[in-house]
This record gives C-alpha cells, structure tokens and sequence, in this order.
C-alpha cells in the first residue's frame, strides 16, 4: 500500500501542514498530520464491515492550535503533570511553565503536539516517521532533544507507534500518543457502554490537584479494578475520593517495568463489536475517561463532543516522576537511546 501524502491548510501559527493517509488491504485508514503528529481519524470497520471514525478531534490543523484537550496529539517533552512546574536535576533547578490549575501539563505552553515535525513516508513500512529538533531551553527544559515518532500500519490492523529520543544534556523525557476513542464513532456519545479490561493491580493515586500522593494502591475492592471487563460508566460516578477528584478516571495504572511489549488494555464496544486492545513498552497507562470535555467542544463534522465523549489511554512514564523518587525514572542523559513503542490493536467480535 502506498502511503498519501497531501496538503493539510496551515496551522494557527501560520506554518504548512501535510497530512498522511494510511491504509492496508483490510479496509482501516488511519490519517496523521504532521503537526503535533495528531492521528486525525481511524476508521474502522465494525462487527458488519461498517466503517466509523473512531477517534475524536478537528476538521482543520487550525483548530488544533488552540485551546485543544489535546486531541490524538504526541504529548512531550514530559506528558502528564509535573508539580508545580518545577524539579532538580543533578542540583540545578528548573521552573517550567504553570499550565495547568498549579502544575505543568504535556511539555507546557507549546509542548510537541503545537509543533510541526518534519515528516518522511516510509512506504515499505507503510508508514511516516516523524522528527523534531527541541532545542535546549525550549520551555525551559534542558538539553537538545532529537525525538523520532514512527507511526506503521500493519496487515494485522495494528497501528504502531515507536518513539526514539537523544539529547546532549540530561533531560527529562516521557512521551505518549493522546488519543480520544470512541469505538461507536467518534460522534455518537460518551463510552460508558464500553467495556473495559485493564491488566493492572495497582494505580497511582493523587490529590485533589492531580499529583501523585506517592502511593501505589492495590485496585482490588475500589471503582478502579477493571481487571476482568468491566463497562466505564458502571462505578465512574460512585462517591470515591479519587474518583471525586478527576470528575471520572484520569488515573495511571502501573504495568510491568520490563520493557518487554505487553497487553496493558482491552476496550470493546458490544453494540458495534469493535475492539481495540494496547500495547506498550511503557510502566504506566494513563486511563482518562475524557472527563474535562466539558460538552462544549466542537469537533469533526460539527459535532459537539460531550461530557466523557471519549477515552484515553495514554501509554506512558507515571506523573510527575522526576518529584518522585520511587518511580520509574524519566530522566535521559547523553550517550543513551530513549525508546519506546506502543501498538494499538483494531479487530471486531
Ligand atoms: C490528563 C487530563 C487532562 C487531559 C487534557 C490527560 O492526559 O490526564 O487530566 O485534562 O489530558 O486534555
């Protein structure tokens, strides 16, 4: 299959952006633009062969340059929130920007998913490698960072996603696709109805402002144990702190810390029978069942997302790992590769 490669109009800061098209002899089409590296639209076919958009976002790359909840974007150069804004790194101090209530929040005021990457097409993989250059300094963070985001389509209907980064300074680096499903189409309501596995027996909670308490908590006998499937919107609304917290879940779930690629979640939806199940490299999957989309956002084809529209399930490093010490480690220093990958899985039962 070959990869196509089209003009996709300008993004808010006025730079060019080129869309890439995605297909395999299965009938799924995935669309990534290089601004952001934001995957535009997956379409999927159901349990009949009926295809359906099944990730939320934006008709224009315009769109994706405002105040976007960061809708299929890479998220860099530290997804999630940082405490404050702030961490020590071999005893210097850094202060990034407050973008989020008190904390920093996926790589700040222009983190990756504003930026435009420069893109390759990778026919014999059918796929697009994407590159970025973040200088030293950009948002405050140190170190130049070249990261390479690699997006393939295989005949198995597996999108996968590899990540690479280097750097000259030790830095920070934690990295994840933030991608909203919505396995009956992206326009067609919340996901309460799916059904969902997540292979994890402990997640991270946090205070009332979204950081760590520190704690890793057993999910067995809580709202957060989805370890045999388990609809979202069973126990979303029960009267539980961390719940109450987050208006939903916006939790990590703590995964092996081999590296070895393993099933982190399964998701399906049983009107449609679409499924989809991820994979990842990574010690932690953030699941966000979309609870800040306030059912004001206007979307693709004109819909207007509503509350818990879709969800996420961010592959990536715990929050605010460089303040906690007991975490898996974020920082990446000279001389060494940062990598990672993570495969999401499309089929219909
Ligand atoms: C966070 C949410 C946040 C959202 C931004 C997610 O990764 O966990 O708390 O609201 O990103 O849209």
């Amino acid at each position: 299959m070959n990869v196509k490669k089209t003009a996709f109009g300008m993004n808010g800061f006025g730079e060019p952006v080129d869309c890439f098209t995605l297909t395999n002899a299965t009938g799924l089409r995935v669309r990534i633009m290089n601004h952001g590296g934001v995957i535009l639209s997956i379409e999927m076919p159901d349990r009949q062969g009926k295809l359906a958009d099944i990730v939320l976002g934006h008709d224009t790359a315009e769109e994706y340059t405002a105040d976007t909840p960061y809708f299929g974007c890479i998220a860099g150069r530290v997804a999630n929130r940082i405490n404050k804004g702030h961490f020590t790194l071999d005893g210097t101090d850094y202060q990034l920007a407050v973008n989020n209530g008190s904390n920093h929040l996926h790589g700040g005021e222009r983190g990756f998913d504003k930026r435009v990457w420069t893109a390759t097409v990778l026919d014999a993989q059918n796929g697009v490698r994407l590159e970025l250059l973040s200088p030293d300094g950009e948002e405050n963070y140190p170190g130049n960072l070249s990261v390479s985001v690699t997006y393939t389509l295989t005949e198995k209907n597996e999108l996968k996603i590899r990540y690479e980064a280097e750097t000259d300074r030790p830095t920070l680096v934690n990295l994840t696709n933030h991608s909203y499903f919505n396995l009956a189409g992206h326009d067609t309501g919340d996901c309460g109805e799916h059904e969902l596995t997540l292979y994890a027996d402990t997640f991270v909670p946090t205070h009332a402002n979204s950081i760590p308490t520190g704690e890793i908590r057993p999910v067995s006998n809580t709202p957060f144990d989805f370890r045999s499937a388990t609809l979202i919107g069973e126990r979303i609304d029960a009267d539980d702190e961390q719940l109450n917290f987050a208006r939903g879940y916006d939790h990590t779930y703590c995964l092996g810390t081999t590296g070895e690629l393993t099933l982190a979640a399964r998701v399906v939806d049983p009107h449609s029978g679409r499924v989809l199940e991820a994979f990842t490299t990574e010690p932690g999957v953030q699941f966000y069942s979309g609870n800040f989309l306030e059912g004001n956002m206007r979307g693709k084809g004109g819909f207007i997302y509503p509350f818990r529209g879709g969800f996420c399930l961010e592959t990536q490093h715990w929050p605010d790992s460089p303040n906690q010490p007991t975490f898996p480690n974020t920082i990446l220093r000279p001389g060494e590769t940062f990598t990672s990958e993570t495969v999401y899985r499309f089929s219909a039962e």
